[in-house]
Formats: C-alpha cells, sequence, structure tokens
C-alpha cells in the first residue's frame, strides 16, 4: 500500500505529488505537510497493530511513516526513539501538582530529540538514493545526521555556527561527517547550507525546510499516545482520581519551531486515523531572548517576525524560526500557549532535574521551567496530568551545566578537610 500520497503547503493549501517537490512549497516557501492516506491506514490498521510490535524504537510506527524500512539492522539507527517516561513524584510535591512525568530524549543514540528526525531523513535519502546528506545544525541536528549517517555507511556534510558547544561539534568529528564551522550565526549557516546542497546535488536535511524531519518527529507523540493508553488504563484498573483526567499537558521547548511541529502532526495523524479522540494540550516554552514564536503567539498572529536571538540555551537560540507558522498554530489549535523563560530560570531548572536523577542541556531544561512559571501563572491545573520533555543531554554542554550548580571545593587529602568542607 502506498500510504503516502503527497504534500500539503502549510501556508496556501496547495497539494503536490511526492514526486513534483522536495522541500518547501515553490509558490511561497511555506513548509509542506506531509499527506497520508489516513483512510486507507484507519481501514488497514488497528492501534493493537502497533501496540504489539517488538521493536523498541521509532521503526515500530513505520505503518504511519512516508518512508521504507531503511534496514541496518542492530545499528543505532535502529535505536533512535522509544525513549523512557519518568515520574517526578518529588518534583511534582514541590510545585503542588498531582501527576508529572519527563520523557528523556537524551536517551537517543546522539543524547538529543533530533535522532527522530534524522532517522527518518536517512531512511528517506537511502530510498531516493542520496549519495550526501548535509545539514546546518546549532549541534544537536548535525550530531544526529552524522550519527544516524554513519551508522549505515552514509556520506553526511555538516555546517555549524564556530560557536556551537565543544561537545557537539566532537560528535560531528568523531561520526565522521564532513564539518564545516561557519564564522556566523545559525541563520548564516543554514542559507549557506542550503546553497551548498543546490550547487552539488547534496539531499539536505534542514530544519523547517525538509518535510521528513518532521514526520520523524512526530513518532514522540506516537510514543506518547502509546504510554499515555497505558498509563491511563492502569489508573482506571486501580479506579484512582486519575479516571478524571483532563487532557494531558505537553510542554515542549520551542526554537526553529519543528519539534513542536511534529508532535502536533504526530497527534493530527492519530485522530485522522481515529486512535485519539481529542488532543493533548501542546505547550511551546521560548527562552526570553529567543521569543520570535511565542511573540506572535501572544500577538495574535501567524507572522514571525525575525529576531537577534540571546540565550545560553544554544539549541534554541533562532533569529528566525523556520518552522514558525506551524509552531504557532501547535499550541493555537490544541488549547495550550507559549510560555517564557530567563536563562536564570533555565539554569534552575537544569539544577532541579538534576536533583531527580536528568541530566539536560539548557535547552531540554526549558521545557521544565515553563512549566515552573506555567503552575505559577495557573496556565495548567494542579490536578492536570503533565508530561515535560528532556530534549537534550546536559553532557552536551558542560559549561553551561556549571553555571547551573556551585563549584566543588578542593581540599587536602586529609579527614581534617574534610570534616572542614562538609
Ligand atoms: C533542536 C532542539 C530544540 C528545539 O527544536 P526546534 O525544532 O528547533 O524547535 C530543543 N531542544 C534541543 C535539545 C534541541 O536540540
Ligand atoms: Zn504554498
Amino acid at each position: 500500500m502506498d500510504k503516502f500520497i503527497g504534500y500539503r503547503c502549510s501556508l496556501c493549501n496547495a497539494e503536490y505529488l511526492p514526486g513534483q517537490v522536495t522541500y518547501t512549497c515553490p509558490k511561497d516557501g511555506g513548509n509542506l505537510d506531509v499527506v497520508l492516506d489516513t483512510n486507507a491506514l484507519r481501514q488497514k490498521y488497528q492501534p493493537e497493530d502497533i501496540a504489539s510490535r517488538r521493536d523498541e524504537s521509532l521503526w515500530r510506527y513505520l505503518p504511519l511513516l512516508p518512508v521504507a524500512d531503511p534496514g541496518g539492522e542492530a545499528t543505532p539507527l535502529r535505536a533512535a526513539g522509544w525513549t523512557p517516561v519518568y515520574a517526578l513524584p518529588r518534583l511534582a510535591e514541590k510545585l503542588g501538582l498531582r501527576h508529572l512525568w519527563l520523557k528523556d530524549e537524551s536517551r537517543n543514540p546522539t543524547a538529543s530529540f533530533k535522532d527522530r528526525a534524522s532517522a527518518v531523513v536517512v531512511a528517506r535519502a537511502r530510498q531516493i538514493k542520496a549519495e550526501v546528506v548535509v545539514t546546518a545544525s546549532t549541534g544537536n541536528a548535525g550530531a544526529a545526521l552524522a550519527g544516524m549517517a554513519a551508522a549505515i555507511g552514509q556520506k553526511a556534510v555538516i555546517f555549524a555556527p564556530k560557536t556551537a558547544p565543544p561537545a557537539k561539534v566532537a560528535q560531528l568529528l568523531v561520526y565522521g561527517a564532513q564539518v564545516l564551522l561557519v564564522d556566523g550565526t545559525y541563520d548564516d549557516a543554514f542559507d549557506l547550507s542550503i546553497q551548498a546542497a543546490n550547487e552539488f546535488g547534496w539531499y539536505c536535511r534542514n530544519t523547517g525546510y525538509n518535510p521528513f524531519t518532521a514526520e520523524g518527529k512526530k513518532t514522540a507523540a506516537f510514543e506518547i499516545w502509546e504510554w499515555w493508553r497505558g498509563e491511563s488504563r492502569e489508573s482506571r484498573v486501580e479506579n484512582s482520581p486519575a479516571n478524571l483526567y483532563s487532557p494531558l499537558s505537553i510542554l515542549v521547548s520551542v526554537g526553529d519551531g519543528n519539534i513542536i511541529s511534529g508532535i502536533h502532526k504526530g497527534f493530527k495523524d492519530l485522530l485522522a486515523v481515529g486512535w485519539i479522540e481529542k488532543m493533548p494540550r501542546i505547550i511551546g516554552v521560548q527562552a526570553e531572548g529567543s521569543a520570535a514564536i511565542a511573540n506572535a503567539f501572544q500577538a495574535g498572529t501567524e507572522t514571525i517576525i525575525p529576531i537577534s536571538a540571546k540565550t545560553l540555551a544554544d539549541s534554541i537560540s533562532v533569529d528566525l524560526p523556520r518552522d514558525g507558522v506551524r509552531a504557532v498554530r501547535a499550541a493555537r489549535e490544541t488549547g495550550g500557549t507559549y510560555i517564557t523563560v530567563s536563562d536564570q530560570d533555565i539554569l534552575a531548572a537544569i539544577a532541579e532535574l538534576g536533583k531527580a536523577g536528568i541530566f539536560a542541556e539548557p535547552a531540554g531544561a526549558a521545557s521544565y521551567a515553563g512549566l515552573v512559571k506555567a503552575v505559577a501563572q495557573a496556565v495548567v491545573g494542579s490536578t492536570d496530568p503533565i508530561l515535560v520533555i528532556n530534549t537534550g543531554s546536559g553532557l552536551k554542554d558542560v559549561r553551561a551545566a556549571m553555571q547551573a550548580v556551585k563549584e566543588a571545593p578542593i581540599i587536602e587529602p586529609t579527614l581534617e578537610a574534610v570534616k572542614k568542607a562538609i
């Protein structure tokens, strides 16, 4: 069955066949949504067909993805997705919440959410027989593409700003990608990578440009759906107050806006095949110094006005978000909202999550910082079930992590000194 039937422009609604376009809408440059034949999918599959699969990776959702199986058995490419959800009882209590969980995307093969997009783009590249894949990246998208490509011997070229945190650059180099550090911003790297892709015929993964990244990212929504089915079923058995669950609220940090759009797309697909009845609330969190999408949301428009981004959360530091329109809609169409947080809030969130055993990079902790504010502003209620997403590992940016904590004392190797220090 060919379930991938085309694309629809998110701005002008123009429709295209799969072979007609590759990246954005030729008319207005709008981001393209992948259109699946959801009627056929609805007839062919039941939720149990997915839930009974033994594949513990995002590839368990292959029936709902617009790509063929990329092969590469037992490689890191096969291990993307299927990240754990943790309960956070002590943090919940501190915030006065009843039901709080965290989905830990740092557990992906290259330690960020971006593996989902890169895995599916690499599958697409293989299908269209692309020789080289390229991306611009603040670090994580590149690391993910380099890692997923290396897993199946695909060539990758990465453009990153020269200011990218060293751990991320190290990942790119160790995975054997051709790395070009641009003396400019992420936005400069973005434009340059597209020029290079056109010049050399490379397949471009860029976020908010290649329609397949959101298809990869939507698999997080599928996992949340499967987890939530189990969670609500168990609560029913126990006859707990969780029976009264209002819809799940999902908090996620936002830079270009592609993760939040991808999660929204995943739930829209589930709605279209009839596997859910209502959408969860999707709440986007941006850094105060990089809030172009939040600004548009608060102004009640879809017009994204570029800013000059400044935040220590490098993964969400973006002047011109490339998927802003769909990102605004993800919150607006699900009863969600946007919240902005300061760098101080983010550093505090790193320390708080750390005490629960979770090590997040600044952009990953931003979602929790957003939750703290959402509680204070009564955006979420005390009995609402809430899932925050940690999008990346703290090991990606150790310098930022050290700003979130007090330095360890250096002591003489004597018991006397220990007594003084503790
Ligand atoms: C890319 C990234 C984000 C933001 O995703 P967008 O699609 O740019 O909104 C958030 N956190 C981490 C760790 C990321 O790498
Ligand atoms: Zn268009």
